[in-house]
């Protein structure tokens, strides 16, 4: 069958059946015996052709349009292997969704067809650079008006598809008149080279480099957007943080499967490994985060919308991201450690723990780096207080309220001056009770088994005290960090939490 005849095909399928299409297709990918390597543009042919980019493309470019097929596809290919769950990701969540939303009609058709028929086309997002990732008001990269469009220079590195990338969308700025920032649509032969290729400690299926651009583009393909500041970009990073949820979920449904087969089928002594009772704590600790990334994932799919500004859901987000990257890295070391030696082969034929933690290691960097995003969202909270202690204003708090209600959570050690540490850590803590919540609600809308809920919520409790106990760490003044340290009061937030979501134009609706 012609391909484009097949790409048809899949457009009158149900979910469910076009779902099962991808998982059919992903099952080829398995990680146990696919090779760690760059994915080959035949093997990404596959996954195209089984419809992975559709529900990211608008129905007029031959697209499915659907916020929970995006989801459901990333979540299916990340069971069978992450890496190319994350491969999905950037194609789909990172680098397609702002030009679908916000590019221009005439920068949309140029782009959008070549992803709609099944050819094995990649675009990749470029905005990190040697200089900075967590701290973008420092990028180097510049652009400036010339005839018949912009011209873009500067480096950037870490880029998922550095090499094989075949459109790029590019982040600069232009100090001329006061900071501007602009989002261009590079394609790569514009003048996109990588003039080093970067050997990742996990993620094969993805190449990474460091690149030079000096790019000339036209008008067309600058995305309208905001300049003033960079709330843009931080925009178009949330449908990659919040599939940090699908990714886990898909991921922790396989590991915890694989470390429960694994406890079972290796002998130690007389019995199986699962008969040690610490053995079965850790395989408790993997399943709890799993049916956190569930909750998590159940969030994702009925509560945010990633066919639209997502801007305000920037603190569920950040909580997301941080609490479920962090589950997926905790859980691959719960099962890499069950493994013992053999966890620690590239390879080996009875576990695939080693790899596993390779390929979840990079999620709580990435992305914006966890430590990083959990401040932010203790900012965002503290923005929003009005003279209120921080615990009181969580107990009333859309997002957390229910948990500390339901659960009588005691954040009161909160409540007290915050310096920089300490944000980082309430940050977590928040993103604790906000998983709380979301477990209660998948429990009870999916009808799940409330004793796995229940073992979720108690491992969330035990982080937040953890936390708390942190907090008294921190105040022995063993740590030495109490000197000439300014406090929150006295220093500025992080420069790019969008502090009044609400009011915020930044990004036009979708055009
Ligand atoms: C595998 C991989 C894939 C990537 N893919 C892409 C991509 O496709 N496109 C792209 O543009 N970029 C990509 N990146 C870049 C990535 O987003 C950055 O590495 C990340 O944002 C962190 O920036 P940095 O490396 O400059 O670390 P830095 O900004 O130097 O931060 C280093 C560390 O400092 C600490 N830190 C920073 N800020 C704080 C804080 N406020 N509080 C406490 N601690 C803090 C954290 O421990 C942090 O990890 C990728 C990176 C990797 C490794």
């Amino acid at each position: 069958m012609r391909a484009d005849a097949m790409m048809n095909d899949l457009l009158s399928l149900s979910t469910n059946a076009f779902i099962a299409g991808i998982e059919a297709t992903a099952r080829r990918f398995d990680t146990a015996t696919y090779p760690q390597q760059n994915l080959p543009a035949d093997d990404w042919t596959l996954l195209t052709r089984a419809g992975v980019l559709l529900p990211t493309l608008p129905k007029e470019y031959g697209g499915r349009d659907d916020h929970v097929e995006m989801c459901r596809a990333v979540e299916a290919v990340s069971e069978w292997n992450l890496p190319v769950g994350m491969y999905v990701t950037v194609i789909t969540a990172v680098a397609l969704r702002p030009i679908v939303l916000w590019a221009r009609e005439e920068a949309k058709q140029e782009v959008l067809p070549l992803y709609a028929g099944g050819d094995p086309a990649i675009c990749g997002f470029a905005s990190t650079e040697p200089g900075c990732g967590s701290a973008m008001s420092g990028m180097r990269t510049t652009f400036e008006e010339v005839e018949g469009g912009y011209r873009i220079r500067g480096r950037k590195h870490w880029q998922a598809f550095s090499i094989s990338a075949h459109w790029w969308l590019v982040s600069a700025k232009n100090d001329k008149d006061g900071r501007e920032y602009g989002y261009f649509i590079v394609k790569r032969s514009e003048g996109f080279r990588t003039l080093q290729p970067y050997e990742p400690l996990g993620l094969k299926a993805i190449d990474y480099g460091l690149n030079e651009i000096d790019a000339v583009v036209p008008r067309h393909r600058r995305i309208p957007a905001d300049g003033r500041n960079l709330r843009p970009m931080v925009e178009m990073l949330m449908a990659s943080r919040a599939m940090m949820a699908a990714m886990g979920c898909g991921f922790l449904r396989r590991i915890s499967r694989e470390a429960h087969a694994y406890a079972d089928r290796r002998k130690l002594g007389p019995g199986p490994l699962s008969d040690i009772r610490f053995v079965r704590y850790r395989l408790a600790a993997i399943d709890a985060s799993y049916t956190v990334c569930a909750a998590l994932n159940h969030y994702l799919q009925n509560d945010l919308d990633m066919k639209e500004s997502m801007i305000g859901a920037f603190p569920a987000v950040q909580a997301i991201k941080t609490v479920a990257t962090e589950r997926m890295l905790s859980s691959a070391h719960h099962y890499q450690q069950l493994a013992g030696g053999e966890g620690y082969r590239c390879g080996s034929p009875t576990n695939i723990s080693g790899q596993a933690f390779l390929d979840a290691r990079v999620y709580t960097i990435f992305d914006g780096t966890n430590d990083l995003l959990s401040q932010q969202l203790a900012e965002h909270c503290l923005s929003r207080t009005a003279g209120r202690p921080l615990s009181r204003f969580l107990a009333g708090w859309p997002l957390t309220a229910a948990a500390v209600a339901a659960q009588r959570l005691d954040l009161s050690f909160l409540d007290r001056k915050l310096r920089q540490e300490h944000l980082v850590l309430a940050g977590r803590a928040i993103g604790y009770a906000f998983a709380i919540g979301q477990v209660m609600r998948w429990a009870a809308e999916t009808g799940a088994d409330p004793r796995r809920a229940r073992t979720a919520i108690e491992f969330l409790k035990a982080d937040i005290a953890r936390v708390a106990t942190e907090f008294g760490l921190l105040s022995t003044g063993v740590l030495g960090l109490e000197d000439g340290v300014a406090a929150t009061a006295g220093a500025p937030p992080s420069r790019s939490i969008p502090t009044a979501p609400e009011a915020w134009p930044g990004l036009p609706r979708r055009s």
